[in-house]
């Protein structure tokens, strides 16, 4: 199977490496060496030029997931940013600001997941998944929620999050229980699509 070694592959092509059982992307030659660099960026690595050969496309297909992967890790402990002018997002921000700031870690996740859920529910067309022209209604506010979900005692809506978590607090310490179902609820306007000439 042995081929000339020179100038075997054209720069970009994406091969794989024997001995760092690695797919790179070939950058060209160093003296006797192969250059190759990690699908997606990195730090450059020397191999032996007679030793590549063609990735395979699974090969191709893998690096290029893991490559994304790692892109999409540096950015995920970023956490969600309110909308503007949505009453529920500020609410909850503020909520999750407040968890940082006496650092209490599992209210600030709970925080996050319920503006996470709020967003994917409410916005999920202005953050880009999908094409429409839903706006939060400033003006109406949001509204919150906490059922228990041990008997059928509610908060009702409430205006603001720590009402309904006062409720909570005081339900748990009455009866013990420990299992709630939370929703935010906001409005919005539906703005017509017409289209402009
Ligand atoms: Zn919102
Ligand atoms: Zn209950």
């Amino acid at each position: 199977m042995a081929e000339s070694t020179e100038n075997q592959f054209e720069t970009g092509t994406v091969v794989y490496d024997p001995a760092s059982d690695s797919v790179g992307e070939y950058r060209g030659t160093v003296g006797p060496y192969a250059l190759l660099r990690p699908v997606g960026g990195g730090r450059e690595w020397e191999a032996r030029p007679e030793s590549l050969r063609p990735a395979t496309p699974g090969e191709r297909l893998s690096a290029g997931v893991r490559a994304a992967n790692s892109r999409s890790s540096q950015h995920s402990p970023e956490p969600p940013a309110p909308v503007r002018d949505c009453a529920a997002c500020a609410d909850l921000a503020g909520l999750r600001d407040d968890a940082r700031a006496r650092h209490d870690g599992s209210a600030e996740t709970d925080a996050d997941v319920l503006l996470r859920r709020h967003q994917l529910r409410y916005h999920a067309p202005l953050l880009g998944l999908r094409e429409s022209a839903l706006v939060p209604d400033a003006p109406a506010g949001a509204e919150y929620e906490t059922a228990c979900t041990e008997c059928p005692a509610g908060s009702g809506a409430r205006r603001h999050p720590a009402d309904v978590e006062a409720w909570r607090h005081g339900h748990t310490r009455e009866t013990g229980h420990a299992r709630y179902r939370r929703t935010v609820a906001d409005y919005a306007v539906y703005e017509s699509q017409v289209s402009v000439p």
